[in-house]
């Protein structure tokens, strides 16, 4: 008999919610954008103070990593491959 219930492919990665899928995007907008300043190709004011992409695109990376459970010195899936970087990126599109 057939079923209604879609079959997964591969195992769900906890904390890959719609909200995480959000910031995700959010924060790959702005990636661009945080890379020149920490690179010095554009420069936010100084470290403290930094501009409000840079600030958006950390707060969204907070606010990811919050939800995936990871700690804050863990490795972000916006930066390193990890699984929940693969299910995320395949989600957003
Ligand atoms: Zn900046």
């Amino acid at each position: 008999m057939a079923t209604k219930r879609t079959r997964r492919t591969r195992n769900q990665v906890a904390g890959v919610t719609p909200e995480a899928v959000g910031h995700f995007r959010e924060a790959m907008a702005r990636q661009d954008r945080y890379l020149a300043c920490m690179t010095g190709e554009i420069r936010c004011i100084d470290e403290r103070q930094r501009c409000a992409e840079c600030l958006e695109y950390l707060e969204h990376v907070r606010a990811l990593k919050r939800e995936l459970r990871l700690r804050p010195w863990e490795p972000d899936p916006l930066t390193d491959d990890c699984p929940a970087r693969e299910e995320l990126m395949r989600r957003s599109r």
